[in-house]
């Protein structure tokens, strides 16, 4: 699945809502206003604004968004307040214990019909929090028990047939009793440089593998594109990889081992951000007159960042552009490390840097 954590579509990264054990099941509830298709990258700002509308709404008194979950037309479920946290959205306070609710990003007009991915993403959503947040079997709409036309005719038709996933090749048990089918594909993690791989494993590391993946021609099994949380598309994907190696049986189970995925990415990822000594110089070397142009190498926000928490660099110019007053904090810092004259010009040199990234927890390469 498409997961997009509270923390990437900025929210808090944890939801102050009451705290739940388990639920009878998942509610499905749909936007029910105007609503437009928009391109995926716009879909993080639209739930931004529900949450902020519901925490002006001082009649409901809502501590977050109401809702659990909030799918879009591409697929993506983005966490609301989240598993195992009491709703807000089904109409009252015992409705709300009684199941989570998950929002589909479908209006009353313009945007009525829920595409597949929306489904699909429904889908994940609700199993999701049947596997991590303890919900029971049951898939209602907001509907049930409750004086409301939520989630729209299109989607509690879909509700009611069961809540199936589109073209499904796994039976279709009626509402209530379906039976989750048994993975055939590995579902451990494993360790690799710090970072974790395998079913579950977060972070922009397993987005990078990902999108290695896609390049490679080998991103068949994602519906809707890779993400930060390694899903069973992942594996099965990783699994193309292992075989198109000449890796076979449990060698080719889809979870990583460091020669697969060093021959994959060209490196291997590394827990600790590692900055290129030749491309910071080049950036120092460029960028100050530049003020205000593109951001030339990325290892510039990392030193910077070590800057700020060595209170050599007001935090406003810790911006990834190594302009002049980077320089300026840069030279403070060769002076703290016993240099004097040109050698603290303020252009990084080997030990200088070695020595920051000492202190703040980076690396030096090459
Ligand atoms: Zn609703
Ligand atoms: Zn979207």
């Amino acid at each position: 699945m498409q997961f997009v954590p509270r923390s990437e579509w900025g929210a808090p990264a944890s939801s102050p809502a009451a705290s739940i054990a388990s639920t009878r099941g998942v509610k499905i509830h749909y936007l029910g206003t105007v609503y437009s298709s928009r391109e995926h990258a716009r879909c993080a700002d639209y739930v931004r604004s529900i949450r902020a509308s519901h925490l002006a709404n001082t009649r409901e008194g809502y501590v977050d968004i109401a809702y659990n979950a909030v799918v879009c037309e591409h697929g993506a479920v983005f966490e609301g307040r989240g598993a195992h946290k009491r709703s807000g959205a089904n109409g009252t306070r015992a409705l709300n214990e009684q199941h989570y609710a998950v929002m589909a990003l479908l209006g009353s007009s313009g945007l009525t019909e829920p595409p597949e991915a929306m489904l699909h993403g429904l889908r994940d959503a609700i199993e999701w929090l049947r596997r991590d947040g303890a919900a029971g079997d049951e898939v209602l709409g907001h509907r049930d028990g409750h004086p409301t036309a939520c989630p729209g005719e299109p989607l509690y038709a879909w509700v009611q047939a069961g809540a199936p996933r589109p073209g499904g090749d796994q039976p279709q048990a009626g509402r209530g009793d379906e039976v989750e089918p048994t993975p055939q594909v590995a579902r451990y993690q494993t360790t690799i440089n710090g970072l974790a791989y395998g079913y579950g494993a977060r972070g922009d590391h397993v987005t990078q593998v990902g999108r290695a993946l896609v390049a490679k021609g080998l991103g068949e099994h994602y519906r809707v594109g890779p993400g930060p949380v390694w899903s069973d598309a992942d594996t099965r994907n990783y699994a193309s990889w292992q075989r198109s190696l000449g890796y076979s049986g449990a060698d080719a189970d889809g979870v990583p081992g460091e020669t697969s995925l060093r021959r994959l990415l060209g490196t291997l990822p590394s827990a600790r951000p590692t900055v290129d000594l030749s491309r910071l110089v080049a950036a120092a070397r460029q960028d100050p007159p530049k003020s205000g142009a593109p951001v030339s190498y990325s290892g510039v926000e990392t030193v910077e960042a070590a800057l700020v928490a060595e209170g050599l660099l007001p935090r406003r110019y810790a911006d990834g552009h190594f302009g002049t007053a980077t320089i300026r904090a840069y030279a403070a810092w060769q002076r703290r490390c016993g240099y004097t004259g040109q050698a603290a010009d303020g252009i990084p040199g080997r030990d200088s840097l070695t020595r920051l990234g000492q202190r703040h927890n980076f690396d030096v390469t090459p």
